[in-house]
């Protein structure tokens, strides 16, 4: 008697592997092993476990630029401070989660994706030679917006990232006539706080152009004024309506070279570094096809985080993260968040072609993402502001530790997606 063959396992493609693409990944190992997605409901203390569903056999590819999961949340901090950087880029390699046969990170740049024929190309790091194919089932494109120095790093692998990181850092300790931060959006105000608090010894300044913080937020002025309050607290001084002209390299008294900053209201400034806080990030989505693109290169979803209905196997095509068109302040909560419903809506048409090939009829169970309301958490120093409908604005020490614990959020991220917990073991 011949043995059945063993069903092939579904390949999950996924582009990027931060907080949404890593999302997906480990919530899929989840719920294709049987177990309850790790950020979906778990059972409370006492509570029987759920009976173990049956497995479904995977093979997961994640393919990122960087040879590494970054905490993009604690760059403020991480300009900052040389150990905070060490701390916040973690090799792929190093992931315990990521330990598993089934999954596998490539380190290299998306090029295309054809939907159609369910295929997709990359250059993998630092090759000259043309794009590798990848063939997939189900793909994931997580690639979030591209954006500049010093708002991200900019380096592939850690071992740059280190030296651009601590380059900045020491430059800013010894800058005897202070450092410039411009932009008073919510990336400004944080680099301001944490480089006034870590150093405090600096002369840290903060300008903007316009008469309020966070001028292009859909957020209650009391919340805007709060963070203008609790800046001024840390040490920063906060210059409204200056907006940058130029800068001119000169010489102070002694002889040192340094740079006079001119304000088109016809002050100026002479500090060692200016700081630009002030890009505009655009979504990392040119490889993907226009057609399911809106004319910012955002990536116009459904609710349930699939590509548009007319493109072609738009029920195997997922978008997640900062690239996508819908409600919101983009933040990486929802990135994961999202990232959770994906890995689910995955399972379920897994689930569903599965059971067509044993002729049974199952319809998927699909989650749906709802409207994401304006909400913001801004770490300044040893307290943050907060907003969100529900609670209004909160501020203090408390919403310090609650929002982002003592590394600006990066064990809260973790610990969120079990990313120290071994992928192996729950095999
Ligand atoms: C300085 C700063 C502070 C922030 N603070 C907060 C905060 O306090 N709270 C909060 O909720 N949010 C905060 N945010 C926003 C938060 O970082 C984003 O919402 C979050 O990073 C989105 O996650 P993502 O996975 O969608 O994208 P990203 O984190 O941007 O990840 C995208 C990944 O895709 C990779 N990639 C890009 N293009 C390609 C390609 N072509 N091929 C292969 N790989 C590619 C990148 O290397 C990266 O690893 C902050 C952002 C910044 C910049």
């Amino acid at each position: 008697m011949g043995s059945l063959p063993e069903p092939q396992p579904f390949r999950v493609l996924i582009a990027g592997g931060s907080y949404g693409g890593l999302a997906v990944a480990v919530n899929l190992q989840d719920l294709c092993r049987g177990l309850p997605a790790r950020s979906g409901p778990q059972p409370e203390d006492g509570e029987a476990p759920p009976t173990a569903a049956p497995q479904i056999p995977i093979d997961i590819t994640i393919v990122d630029e960087r040879d590494g999961y970054y905490h993009t949340i604690g760059t403020p901090l991480a300009l900052a401070s040389e150990s905070f950087a060490d701390k916040f880029w973690i090799k792929y390699a190093d992931i315990p989660a990521l330990r598993a046969p089934n999954l596998r990170v490539l380190h290299g740049s998306f090029k295309s994706v054809d939907p159609e024929r369910k295929v997709a190309t990359y250059v993998p790091h630092g090759s000259t030679d043309a794009p590798l194919g990848l063939l997939y089932d189900y793909f994931v494109a997580a690639t979030g917006l591209r954006r500049a120095w010093p708002v991200v790093p900019q380096s592939l692998r850690r071992k740059q990232y280190l030296f651009e990181m601590g380059d900045h850092t020491r430059a800013m300790a010894s800058a005897r006539h202070g450092v410039l931060v411009v932009g008073g959006g919510a990336v400004g105000i944080e680099m301001a706080a944490e480089l006034k608090t870590l150093q405090p010894h600096l002369n840290v300044t903060l300008a903007h152009s316009r008469d309020t913080l966070l001028s292009s937020e859909p957020l209650p002025d009391e919340f805007k004024q709060r963070t203008l309050d609790l800046l001024r607290e840390t040490g920063v001084d906060v210059l409204l309506s200056h907006r940058v002209e130029r800068a001119e390299e000169v010489k102070d008294d002694a002889g040192n070279l340094c740079l006079r900053v001119h304000f088109t209201n016809g002050r100026s400034k002479l500090v060692d570094h200016v700081s630009m806080a002030i890009s505009r990030p655009v979504p990392s989505t040119t490889f993907l096809p226009p057609s399911v693109l809106d004319e910012e290169g955002y990536v116009k979803i459904r609710s349930d985080l699939r590509f548009p209905a007319d493109a072609p196997n738009s029920t195997v095509h997922f978008a997640v993260g900062d690239l996508v068109r819908w409600s919101g302040i983009k933040r990486c909560g929802a990135a994961m968040h999202m990232g959770y419903y994906a890995a689910h809506n995955i399972h379920q048409h897994m689930k569903a072609v599965a059971a067509a090939a044993r002729g049974i009829e199952e319809d998927p169970e699909d989650k749906q993402l709802d409207e994401i309301l304006p909400a913001m958490g801004i770490a300044l120093g040893k307290k943050a502001v907060g907003y969100w409908k529900e609670a209004g604005v909160v501020s203090g020490e408390k919403e310090m530790k609650d929002f982002f614990g003592d590394d600006l959020g990066f064990s809260i991220c973790w610990n969120h997606l079990k990313l120290g917990e071994d992928g192996i073991e729950q095999c």
